[in-house]
């Protein structure tokens, strides 16, 4: 199947209020023009110095969303352009984006990772650090970035009863802090393998990139 007719159907499967993230993490500029010209206006990638030189190379009306896991030194490569970022776990990190942001007299939307996984390895917060974060005076004097919502990644496993139990979790969590977060309103969960799961569990936002581009090209 060709990406475009790919893209069709993954879009035909998703409820309207669902925004469609395509990851094109390690794929070449000629793939992401397939995607755009099949109408894909977000693109997720989960490396900032390639997410830079893609958005160089590429129309400027794509939405670049960073999804990957961010190092502060490295905020300052993609300030001028990002549209999102899926992956702040930290309110240094947080603080680093503002202060880059200010420098290009701008807002960065951005979203809070919560660690909902099984494993260790996988980066985000838990609800105390998040209820912490929240509640601090840095944060609060924050004006550069502007959280919209949480984001969180399912433990890799085939028990599909234990990715539904985290992502209910997680969207337990975003409606529990709407109440101090006014005005948040994505909620960034599901990928190629889960993501069914991650709309009934209340997902506003997938992302997606195997089932569209088939497998990662690392060399
Ligand atoms: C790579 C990646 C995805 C997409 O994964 P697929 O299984 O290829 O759909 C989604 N989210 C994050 C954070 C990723 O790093």
């Amino acid at each position: 199947m060709s990406i475009k007719e790919t893209l069709t159907n993954i879009n035909d499967s998703l409820p309207k209020e669902v925004t469609l993230v395509a990851v094109s993490k390690t794929k070449p500029i000629e793939t992401i023009m397939e995607a755009y010209e099949a109408g894909q206006r977000v693109f997720g990638e989960n490396k900032i110095q390639e997410m830079a030189q893609k958005w160089e190379q590429l129309p400027k009306d794509i939405e670049w969303h960073m999804i990957g896991h961010v190092q502060r030194n490295k905020v300052k490569y993609m300030a001028e352009f990002v549209s999102l970022i899926h992956g702040v776990d930290s309110l240094r990190l947080l603080v680093e984006i503002d202060k880059q942001a200010k420098k290009h007299k701008r807002v960065i939307p951005c979203l809070l990772q919560m660690h909902i996984a099984e494993e260790s390895t996988k980066f985000g917060l838990d609800e105390q650090e998040l209820h912490e974060m929240i509640s601090s005076e840095t944060f609060a004097q924050l004006e550069h970035v502007q959280i919209k919502g949480l984001m969180g990644m399912a433990t890799l496993t085939e028990d599909q009863n234990q990715i539904r139990k985290e992502f209910a979790h997680l969207k337990f969590i975003f409606d529990k802090v709407q109440d101090q977060l006014s005005n948040i309103s994505v909620l960034s969960m599901g990928m190629s393998g889960d993501y069914s799961i991650a709309i009934k569990e209340g997902s506003t936002m997938v992302r997606i990139g195997s089932s569209i581009f088939g497998a990662r090209n690392y060399n």
